[in-house]
């Protein structure tokens, strides 16, 4: 575990906290409620922006109409205005008591001013008329209707007018012209009284048409479609055009006149365009998009932050998960010793629950007693900046059973985000199971080492008994002589020269059986684990005489050759003989069959030949046997895999274990035309190795 582990491992602690908030709210009414309160507040405010700009779009609207209304109540009393100066202005014609010359003059000057007066007639008290004036602005009025036939409206007006001692209008009637067309016109009878007494009446004939075009079209047809309509809505005049535009506001008003009533009636357009330009329209639509923007963004906002905090609440799960299911014990230290923090995998190591251990500083109860001053003054040492970071070392550590165990411990500093020392985090691993598997293969090795011995030596017996044999043989021939020699009772001095050589000889042969039995004693015995520096050349003679032995029963010729000015190698001597003897003896009882005749091994001792292996000495041992199967290649090294009816299947697999234990390789090819090379190598120890 590295220390950068280690040190992530730490945020997650302290934001476990976090993620069982997070769960606990994922518990709670869940995602499903906050989205459809989301959803809630989006309709909501839908709602109120779809109210607010239709209630700006209504105010325009109303203000439009109160507009038009106020434009069509400004006409009327415009109307009135303009109808009692006329009014005046006929009183003042009547009561200047004219010449019928003046009144003509006086009355075409008012006819020329107003061309909504069409006519104007002085009639006597009986409605004959004396005195008449049409508008000289346009054909006369009545000239395709005579007068005398359209008098009933005129006279209705004057009866009233006289009735009420005041002016009287009467109702409005059709009147054809000579263009074909027609128009509406209006008579205004306005009786003349002097000192009490009717003397007459003044009669004007006003046209509807030419009331709305004088009166009111330059004041307000701009903008509007202004008329006279009847009751039911049948226009009488109308002023100005229909302009394009979807709303149609109407406003109407009565326009009360003594004996007669009009109903004005002002039609005004208003296009889509409208809506927009409206300040408070334009400022609700524009705080709407807004409101929505912020909603918007506050929506995507909530759903990162939600992400966000999903992904960390999974992140966090995952940590836990991980740390839960770690088997290598952790444990958090603060700056002072205490521990802070320690995994499930600790607890189960230690055999104590994590309330227990957490907050408690040295002696810790997982301690072994006896060793409480020495850890304590390790932690000392390591509290203090003193040890190497991320160091491993040993140690062991007792459960709350009692039992101990040995751990690895792997310390390093807990470095927080601020990038500052807070305490220490150490991974400890329980290397017990490992010590005694280790220890377990070590013996295991050792008894399959020792059984592949004694079956080599087993072997041997039968050699040895066969080379046993011959110096036995002349031993017991020579004795045999020499006791004939003695038994001769005319023994010359002669015949003690032969005695003396005879025991001389004996003494060989026992020397050299004894040779014999003493290589082989020697190789059984030896068991000297220690490596050491050996000279190749000692590690070939040291087997040469049981390689020799098995070479003279197989009648196989060994051939040495060993590179001068070798260097020593180091290695396990016994191991190494072992291994040298096993690939003679396998190459020997390689070339052992019928038909063989050469039978040659050669034991090559050099420098290793690749720059890869510079520094190494390789041994070889070729042989011109049969070689080497096919089928047999995969599992030559496989322990107990034979082809022999008495072998053992151990030499190959020992013998690279043995080489690889030394660093070396062992490996094998095929010799050409035909046989096998088996080579391995050894370090060699370096000459400035040995002169220190
Ligand atoms: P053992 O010699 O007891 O059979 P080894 O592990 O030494 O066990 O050898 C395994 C097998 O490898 C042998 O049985 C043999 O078939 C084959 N073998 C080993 N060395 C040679 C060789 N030089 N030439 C041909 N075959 C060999």
């Amino acid at each position: 575990m590295t220390q950068d582990a280690l040190q992530r491992l730490i945020p997650s602690l302290r934001a476990r906290t976090l993620a069982w908030w997070l769960a606990i709210e994922d518990a709670l009414p869940g995602g499903r409620g906050r989205r459809s309160l989301w959803s809630a507040l989006i309709v909501l405010v839908m709602a109120v922006l779809v109210t607010l700009v239709w209630l700006a779009g209504r105010y325009e609207a109303s203000q439009l109409q109160a507009e038009l209304e106020r434009d069509t109540a400004n006409a009327v009393s415009d109307l009135r205005t303009q109808l009692s100066r006329h009014v005046q202005a006929l009183q003042g014609l009547q009561s200047s008591h004219p010449s019928e010359a003046f009144w003509t003059l006086e009355a075409q000057s008012l006819l020329r001013e107003n061309r909504d007066m069409l006519r104007i007639e002085w009639r006597d008290p009986a409605l004959n008329l004396n005195m008449m004036a049409d508008s000289l602005l346009r054909s006369p009025v009545f000239e395709r209707v005579r007068r005398s036939e359209a008098l009933n409206e005129a006279q209705q007006a004057c009866l009233r007018a006289k009735r009420s001692s005041g002016p009287s209008y009467s109702h409005s009637y059709f009147l054809p012209q000579t263009d074909g067309l027609g128009m509406e016109v209006m008579d205004m009878c306005l009786p003349n009284t002097q000192d009490g007494v009717l003397v007459g009446f003044t009669v004007v004939t006003y046209g509807l048409q030419e009331l709305i075009n004088a009166r009111l079209g330059v004041g307000y047809g701009r903008r509007n479609e202004i008329s006279f309509t009847e009751p039911d809505g049948t226009r009488l005049a109308i002023w100005g055009n229909q302009s394009r535009g979807l709303r149609l506001f109407t406003a109407q008003q009565l326009v009360d006149l003594p004996g007669n009533t009009l109903v004005l009636r002002m039609d005004g357009r208003r296009g889509e365009p409208d809506l927009f330009p409206n300040v408070l329209t334009a400022l609700v639509t524009a705080m709407s998009i807004a409101l929505v923007t912020v909603m918007v963004l506050l929506a995507k906002d909530s759903r990162r932050r939600l992400k966000a905090e999903n992904d960390l609440a999974e992140a966090l799960a995952f940590r836990k998960a991980m740390e839960d299911s770690l088997m290598t014990g952790l444990r958090a230290r603060d700056l002072e010793g205490r521990i802070t923090y320690v995994n499930p995998a600790f607890c189960q190591m230690v055999g104590l629950p994590a309330e227990q251990l957490t907050g408690r500083n040295a002696p810790m109860p997982y301690w072994p007693p006896e060793m409480v001053d020495e850890y304590k003054q390790r932690q000392a040492i390591r509290l203090a900046g003193n040890a190497p970071p991320r160091e491993g070392f040993e140690s062991m550590f007792i459960r709350a059973d009692g039992t101990r165990f040995e751990v690895l411990i792997i310390e390093a500093p807990l470095i927080s985000v601020q990038g500052l020392q807070t305490g220490w985090m150490g991974a400890v691993i329980d290397i017990s199971e490992q010590r005694r598997i280790e220890e377990l293969s070590r013996a295991s090795q050792e008894r399959l080492q020792a059984t592949a011995r004694l079956a080599t030596v087993g072997e041997m017996a039968s050699l040895l008994s066969h080379e046993l044999n011959q110096p036995l043989a002349a031993i017991a021939s020579y004795a045999n002589g020499s006791l004939n020699l003695l038994r001769d009772p005319a023994a010359s001095p002669q015949n003690m020269d032969d005695v003396h050589m005879a025991l001389r000889r004996i003494a060989e042969q026992a020397g050299r059986a004894g040779k014999v039995i003493n290589s082989v004693h020697d190789f059984v015995r030896r068991r000297d684990q220690a490596r050491e520096a050996v000279a190749p050349q000692a590690l070939v003679d040291a087997i040469a005489p049981l390689v020799n032995l098995q070479a003279r029963k197989l009648q196989v010729k060994v051939h040495t050759r060993i590179e001068s000015k070798l260097p020593q190698v180091m290695c396990d001597r016994t191991m190494v003989e072992q291994v040298l003897l096993n690939l003679a003896r396998n190459g020997m009882q390689a070339m052992d069959q019928p038909g063989n005749l050469e039978r040659v091994l050669v034991l090559q001792v050099r420098r290793a030949a690749s720059s890869a292996e510079h520094g190494w000495v390789e041994f070889s041992v070729s042989d011109v046997g049969a070689g080497i199967a096919e089928d047999v290649v995969g599992q030559l090294f496989t322990p107990f895999f034979t082809t022999k009816p008495e072998g053992m299947g151990l030499g190959l697999s020992l013998c690279r274990t043995v080489v690889e234990q030394h660093g070396g390789h062992l490996g094998f090819e095929p010799l050409l035309p035909r046989g096998t090379v088996f080579r391995f190598t050894l370090p060699a120890v370096h000459l400035d190795k040995i002169a220190a």
